[in-house]
This record gives C-alpha cells, sequence and structure tokens, in this order.
C-alpha cells in the first residue's frame, strides 16, 4: 500500500491520478489533497477517497472548506505554510501537479523530506532546477516524471552516459499550420482546444505557443543531467510518440502510447511496478501516418527564447517561466493578444540582467521582479 499526497488534486492532473487511485483501492490510499482555492471541489474530492488531510492555498476559504468537510474526520489547513507543512509529512509518494511557481515550496519540501516526487508541476523544476536536484541528492528522494515526454525518457534510458542526444516530441498546438497573422487573432477558446490532450488552461496555452516545449527542453536538462547540445524537439502530430533516446550505436529506443495522461501517470505512481489502466490501447494498424518535422522557430518564438534561457542558466529559466505565467494569465483575461505572450516573455527577458540564483530566497526574487515587469509590459501592450 502506498500512501499518496496529492498537490493540485482539483486540476487535470489532479483528476488523472484520483482516477487510477480509485481504481486501485488496495495499492494507493490518500494521506492529503490540496488545491488553489476551490474549496468546494477539494471538499467532495477529499469525501470520495477519504482524505485524512485538505489544504487549501487560499485561507479566506477555510470556514467554507471546514464547514463542507464537518463531521468526516478529513483535518482541514490552509495557506502557504500549511501547505509546505503537509507536503513534508511523511507518505510514500507526493504527486505534485500545481500549476506554476507557486508549486515550488511544497515541492521541495517534499524532495527534502526525502519523499519519492512524482512531478508534473515543470514550472517548479524549470525555476529551482539546481536546488531541487540538489536537495534530492542530499536527502534521497526520487523526483519521477509524469509529463509524458519526460515520463517516456524515464522509461527507454538507460544509461546516460552513453547517450548521443535525448528528443522531445511536441504535437504543434492548435496553431500549427497558422501564419503569424493568422496567430494574431486567435482567441482563448481556440488557444485551449489542444488536438490530443486535454489539459489544465495554462499548459494548453504554452501548447499552443510552444513555450511548453521549451520549458520541457529545461526540465529534460534538470531531469537527466543532460546539457542542451544533446536535448532536441521534433514535432510530431499525431502525439503516439513521447519521447525519444539516441544511444552512441545509433540504436534510437522511443516510448509509445496513447495521448493519455493516465498512462504516465500510472507509470509514475506504480514504478517499479506497472499497474493496468482503462484507456483507449494504440493501434498501430489504424493510427494512420505518423509525421515529424523540424518546429518553427520564426512562427513559435518562445521555443527558441526558453532554448537561450536554459543555455545562459542562473536566474534566466526563472524569469522566462514567471513572465509567461503573466502573460498567459493576461491572455487568458482577453487583456492581450496571442502573439503578445512571447513579445512580453523576450521584452521581460530583455529588461533583467543574467545573475546566478543559489537559494530559494534568490529564486522568490528573480520570480517577482520578473512578474512585476512582466506586468509593466502587459499594461503597456494591453493599452495598445
Ligand atoms: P490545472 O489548471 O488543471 O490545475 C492546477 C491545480 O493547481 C489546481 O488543483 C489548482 O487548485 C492548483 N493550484 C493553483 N494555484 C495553487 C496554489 N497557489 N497553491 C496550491 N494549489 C494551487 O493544471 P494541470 O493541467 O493539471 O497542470 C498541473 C501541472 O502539471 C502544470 O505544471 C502543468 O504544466 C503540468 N502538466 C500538465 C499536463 C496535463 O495534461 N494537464 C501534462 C503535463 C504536465
Ligand atoms: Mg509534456
Amino acid at each position: 500500500m502506498k500512501t499518496i499526497t496529492l498537490l493540485g488534486a482539483t486540476g487535470s492532473i489532479g483528476a488523472s491520478t484520483l482516477d487510477l487511485v480509485a481504481r486501485n483501492p488496495d495499492r494507493f490510499r490518500v494521506h492529503a489533497v490540496a488545491s488553489g482555492r476551490d474549496w468546494a471541489k477539494l471538499a467532495e474530492i477529499a469525501r470520495a477517497c477519504s482524505a485524512q488531510v485538505a489544504v487549501i492555498a487560499d485561507e479566506d476559504r477555510l470556514p467554507e472548506l471546514a464547514e463542507a468537510l464537518a463531521g468526516t474526520g478529513t483535518q482541514v489547513r490552509a495557506g502557504s505554510t500549511a501547505m509546505v507543512e503537509t507536503a513534508a509529512e511523511p507518505v510514500d509518494l507526493v504527486v505534485a501537479a500545481i500549476v506554476g511557481a507557486a508549486g515550488l515550496a511544497p515541492t521541495l519540501a517534499a524532495i527534502e523530506a526525502g519523499t519519492t516526487v512524482a512531478l508534473a508541476n515543470k514550472e517548479a523544476l524549470i525555476c529551482a532546477g539546481d536546488l531541487m536536484t540538489a536537495a534530492a541528492a542530499r536527502s534521497g528522494a526520487r523526483i519521477l516524471p509524469i509529463d509524458s515526454e519526460h515520463n517516456a525518457i524515464f522509461q527507454v534510458l538507460e544509461d546516460v552516459g552513453r547517450i548521443s542526444r535525448i528528443v522531445l516530441t511536441a504535437s504543434g498546438g492548435p496553431f500549427r499550420g497558422l501564419s503569424r497573422e493568422d496567430m494574431a487573432r486567435v482567441t482563448p477558446a481556440e488557444a485551449v482546444r489542444h488536438p490530443n490532450w486535454s489539459m489544465g488552461a495554462k499548459i494548453s496555452v504554452d501548447s499552443a505557443t510552444l513555450m511548453n516545449k521549451g520549458l520541457e527542453l529545461i526540465e529534460a536538462h534538470h531531469l537527466f543531467g543532460v546539457g542542451p547540445d544533446r536535448l532536441g524537439v521534433l514535432v510530431h502530430p499525431q502525439s503516439l510518440v513521447h519521447g525519444l533516446v539516441e544511444y552512441v550505436d545509433g540504436s534510437v529506443l522511443a516510448q509509445l502510447g496513447p495521448a493519455d495522461m493516465r498512462v504516465p501517470i500510472a507509470h509514475a505512481l506504480a514504478w517499479p511496478e506497472r499497474i493496468e489502466t482503462p484507456v483507449n490501447r494504440l493501434c498501430l494498424a489504424t493510427a494512420g501516418k505518423l509525421e515529424f518535422e523540424e518546429p518553427d522557430r520564426a512562427r513559435f518564438p518562445a521555443l527558441a527564447l526558453a532554448e537561450a534561457a536554459l543555455a545562459a542558466g542562473g536566474c534566466r529559466p526563472c524569469v522566462l517561466s514567471a513572465a509567461n505565467e503573466v502573460a498567459v494569465g493576461a491572455f487568458l483575461e482577453g487583456r492581450i493578444g496571442f502573439l503578445d505572450i512571447a513579445a512580453v516573455v523576450s521584452d521581460t527577458l530583455s529588461a533583467l540582467a543574467v545573475a546566478p540564483v543559489t537559494t530559494l530566497e534568490e529564486v522568490a526574487a528573480a520570480d517577482a521582479v520578473a512578474r512585476e515587469v512582466a506586468r509593466s509590459f502587459v499594461a503597456h501592450r494591453a493599452a495598445r
């Protein structure tokens, strides 16, 4: 029996995780569930999985959460300190599925406590990758990737010393064939309608700009300890091949599967074992043509911005990710256009100097400055 704490329980990854947990009551037991502000959904989840603890980030929502869970035996908590303390409580696995840098402190707390972390929350690793991998080395915590491409690579990775290249595939998103002129007019509703995957709003927009793939290169660098010269991206619109590892002898190992996040989540939950999932099976005979092409960095400049941030290191990935969170938020609110997202990120990177980040405080400071600068660029563009 594995005990699990699920951070980001009310989100898309949270729902897929809870589905697998519910199907395997003999294998998994939920210790704690946590979310941002949706107290009603969190209470419903806590009841359904008989969680011992429910934590809500927004302290103002605690009375409603407490009332909704009265008499159930589930302990309720609120606020960022409670979130971090809960993440550090001993369990077999913490599923880190909060969106954005908000997930950094609790994820790091779980790693520092020596707990195995199944990581979906890529932004945490992107803004503080060196801190997180150093903490994992100290505590002995393992980080198991949930992100489909990284989980794919984890499944086929034999010997990091003998690989020549890691390739992440990208669907290309909903605007793969669009001109820049057409992209200037796309709406938030069109941007979140991903052709292959059903995901939260932020990552769906990131997939549409290709920023997601750029963030994933940085994620792969930290997870697998591989430099940018051995990391590549290939657009594969069918999203059936999730990641490839080329070895020095010319062999290429790839992982394939249906585009359903329950496959990589099941792998991380059960590792080193495997469990059954209810997903549709991949049938190559009827899958049609599998296509692969180079990404177009001119039409999707976010990818090149992320590649440059990875190469520069220090605070750059954190600045990139924080500015992107602000810009995507503004786009979803209808304040700026789709092409403004990468422009705001680029302007923010240009406005700030490269600096090293070696402590959590320095990461928090870089994140805060980047958000402030990005907000001013958003305001400037929104006023045009
Ligand atoms: P989502 O928007 O559906 O859910 C986000 C979750 O984070 C919610 O439970 C929300 O309550 C919680 N949250 C937000 N702010 C919080 C805060 N301050 N404190 C505590 N909780 C907070 O997002 P998602 O699609 O489930 O993605 C979650 C993470 O997983 C992201 O980092 C994303 O990049 C990554 N990921 C998602 C997918 C996918 O298929 N959805 C695939 C790969 C990676
Ligand atoms: Mg991914």
